[in-house]
């Protein structure tokens, strides 16, 4: 069956979670490779509507394994949370396996997310405040607490003791700041360990197993290409590796394995948190589909930024995402327009350019435009390529032709069938 990967292309929020939940309806491993609950993937299907954080979008197949793997970062809480929230809605018990490898997100992870950006103020990076660089920042330090490190409580208290003797000369210096009270973390710890036991394990060997059986396995990133800490628009990145390169490292797969990888990308811009985004829209417009496409963040509640469609920027994902293939999402949203633009091309200090820059660059880069022909038609009942109005389909293919990747998908509508299938 194959390892294909499920990865966004552009500024995150494409519509990764409503994608995982389609092809994981056959899958036998569903895996969250990187990140933490600043993820928000949304997914509608018979079970209602759900904005998941940490869990992976094969909760809903009774059927699947779903990994948290040893890329991810987890806080426990929120997780306990989730779970219980989710099995509200299922009627089965939700198959779940935490990587103990994977590293864990303590409440003070969250404080110096806040500390920091109040500290930088109007210099901020948009940090969803969970707690998720300095919890990067601790794995590559090496002062970091894996999920394993919960079950043993001596083992725990020294982890922790020798990270927060540092710290806590921050917090108090720095930021002057309450200290952290090592104890009380190393309780916190325990006790959401303790809740959590029965899902910690080696996801190594299940993982070599499934790849000697033929299992069908999705590996499902929690951001964009363009937020990611390698290739993104650095500083204004997340603090791992959403494309698909890092699936394999993030989970122990092989990266010959990885056959297959799938680009998400929305039929427009949006982007939540600070950096340059260069086809933003100020106007009308940004307003009417903002308010269209329910344009607003599924963790923070943040309203997203609009723009146009970005090829520069969306070949450029397609590219460092190693796409073999495309679903664009949120067509729908465009009905009802008399126009649409496109950005060919960025013009940088007179100079006309197709190949993504650095963000210096993109900071000044200003956008080059098509412009295509709308569309009146309601398109969320459309199930095939063909019977969309003829504007949508010049639209797709136009937008097919520039990223040079196969669109494969076309996505009409949240919910898990609203999908067109190209051959
Ligand atoms: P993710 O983080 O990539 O999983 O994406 P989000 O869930 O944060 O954001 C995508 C939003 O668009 C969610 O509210 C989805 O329910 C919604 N969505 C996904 N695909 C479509 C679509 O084709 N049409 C419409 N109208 N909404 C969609
Ligand atoms: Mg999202």
């Amino acid at each position: 069956m194959g390892v294909s990967a499920i990865c966004g292309i552009n500024w995150g929020d494409e519509g990764k979670g409503r994608m995982v939940d389609y092809l994981a309806t056959d899958a036998d491993f569903v895996i969250r490779f990187q990140g933490g609950n600043n993820a928000g993937h949304t997914v509608i299907n018979n079970y209602g509507k759900h904005a998941l954080h940490h869990l992976p979008s094969g909760v809903f197949n009774k059927n699947a394994l779903n990994i948290i793997s040893n890329g991810s970062v987890v806080n426990p809480e929120a997780l306990v949370y989730e779970i219980e929230d989710i099995k509200k809605s299922i009627d089965f018990n939700i198959k779940l396996l935490i990587s103990e490898r994977s590293h864990v997100i303590f409440p003070f992870h969250l404080l110096l997310d806040c500390y920091e950006e109040e500290r930088l103020s109007d210099k901020k990076f948009g940090s969803t405040k969970r707690g998720i660089a300095p919890v990067y920042s601790d794995k590559y330090m090496k002062v970091g607490v894996l999920m394993s490190d919960l079950l043993n409580k001596d083992y725990l208290y020294k982890r922790l003791k020798s990270n927060l003797d540092f710290k806590n000369q921050i917090i108090t210096k720095i930021y002057h700041k309450p200290q952290i009270k090592v104890d009380e973390m190393v309780d916190w710890g325990y006790s959401y360990g303790q809740k959590l036991k029965d899902y910690i394990g080696n996801s190594i060997p299940i993982l070599k197993d499934a790849l000697k059986n033929d299992k069908k396995i999705l590996l499902e990133g929690q951001l964009g290409a363009l937020r990611d800490i390698e290739f993104g628009i650095y500083p204004y990145t997340t603090s791992s590796s959403p494309i698909a390169g890092y699936a394999s490292s993030g989970t122990s797969i092989p990266p010959f394995e990885i056959k297959n990888v799938l680009g998400v990308m929305k039929a427009y811009s949006t982007c939540v948190g600070e950096g340059p985004f260069v086809t933003e829209l100020f106007d009308d417009t940004a307003d009417k589909i903002r308010e269209k496409g329910k344009e607003y963040g599924a963790s923070t509640g943040r309203p997203r930024r609009i723009g146009w469609f970005d090829a520069v920027a969306s070949k450029y994902g397609c590219l460092v995402s190693s796409a073999t293939e495309v679903a664009i999402t949120l067509l729908d949203v465009l009905s009802g327009f008399k126009e649409l633009k496109i950005c060919t091309e960025y013009k940088i200090q007179g100079n006309k350019i197709k190949d993504f820059p650095t963000t210096q660059y993109l900071e000044i880069a200003k956008p080059e435009y098509i412009i295509m022909k709308g569309w009146e038609e309601d398109v969320t009942s459309i199930k095939k390529f063909k019977n969309l109005p003829e504007n949508a389909q010049k639209y797709v293919l136009q937008i097919e032709k520039l990223i040079e990747t196969k669109i494969k998908y076309i996505s009409v509508g949240p919910e898990r069938d609203q999908l067109i299938i190209r051959d």
